[in-house]
């Protein structure tokens, strides 16, 4: 069943300020509507409940990547194909163009963009885990002012997120490093193009002389958020000698809540999550 159109309202301002005036003045009315990648998937299923959406996309403060010394910062607006293009992305933050190249279809990588991603907060979604390896920091913007929070904070539950009713996700911070870190990044959907994850899994590790020195370990489609996995990593990090593979998967197991829905079941994700965390230890 399709939506009834003329039950909806769009208002595409220019400005910042007037889109956070809008938003101020009427909280939880004006909902962002970014690239609809989302939200046009509602529309079209007669589930888009919300009937007030701002357009955000002409608001060019929300547009563009930054290059600091010591961060890249990622307007929210940035689509999938503005992430695989820049060169500094591409080389301090592969995992992040590797999930925005396997993300949807070559359209859905045209006009779907991050803070999108990030705000629909489904716990399958594909950059998140990459998002959470690289520690990175949100920048939320409201007429009451900026605050940044860490994105490992950001989703506080299923579909749940610290996100007032006034405020936009205005950037994404990465912090560069300076060391050289190994990275890992892999989706498992049922097939290469087009799919939803049914596990995906992103690891950086800083490692010299064989050891460990420090790592990040974070997946998708395994909990009710996206879910950094700091006891695992803990146990990296304390234990060595040949039982830690086996360590780690048992204590990642514990760690994650899967589910049984229509796309995979909690038995599968759980024996592919610890199959994408001993080809990350392999690769180490
Ligand atoms: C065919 C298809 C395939 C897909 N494949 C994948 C996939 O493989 N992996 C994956 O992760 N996703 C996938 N998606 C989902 C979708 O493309 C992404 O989640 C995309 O990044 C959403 O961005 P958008 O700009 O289109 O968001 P929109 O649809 O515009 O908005 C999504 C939500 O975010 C809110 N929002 C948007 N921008 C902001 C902002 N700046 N501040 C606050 N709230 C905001 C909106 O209010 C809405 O609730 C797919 C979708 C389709 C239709």
């Amino acid at each position: 069943m399709r939506s009834f159109l003329p039950r909806y309202e769009l208002r595409a301002p220019h400005d910042l300020g007037e889109a956070l005036e809008l938003m101020a003045a009427q909280p939880g009315e004006w909902k962002p509507f970014a690239g609809g990648t989302d939200l046009m998937v509602l529309l079209e299923q007669g589930k888009l409940t919300h009937r007030k959406f701002l357009s955000v996309l002409r608001i060019p403060e929300l547009h563009g990547i930054e290059i600091t010394d010591s961060h890249a910062v990622i307007g929210a607006l940035t689509t999938y194909s503005q992430v695989q293009r820049e060169s500094v992305l591409r080389a301090e933050f592969p995992l992040l163009c590797q999930a925005a190249s396997e993300t949807g279809s070559i359209a859905n990588q045209n006009r779907g963009t991050l803070g999108g991603n990030i705000a629909n907060a489904s716990p399958a979604a594909d950059s998140p885990p990459a998002l959470l390896v690289y520690d990175a920091e949100l920048e939320l913007l409201s007429k009451r002012g900026t605050r940044r929070i860490p994105y490992a904070r950001f989703h506080t539950g299923y579909k749940q997120m610290d996100l007032a009713s006034d405020e936009i996700i205005s950037r994404i911070r990465l912090p560069r490093r300076k060391t050289e870190w190994r990275q890992y990044y892999r989706k498992v959907g049922t097939r290469r193009a087009q799919a939803i994850s049914k596990v995906c899994f992103a690891g950086v590790a800083d490692v010299a002389d064989g050891t460990i020195r420090d790592v990040r370990i974070a997946l998708g489609s395994v909990a009710p958020t996206v879910l950094r996995c700091v006891k695992t990593e803990a146990l990296l990090l304390k234990s060595s000698g040949s039982s830690r593979t086996k360590e780690a998967q048992q204590q990642l197991a514990a760690e994650i809540s899967p589910v049984d829905d229509f796309r995979s079941n909690a038995k599968y994700r759980t024996r592919g999550a610890q199959n994408l965390l001993e080809e990350f230890l392999l690769q180490l």
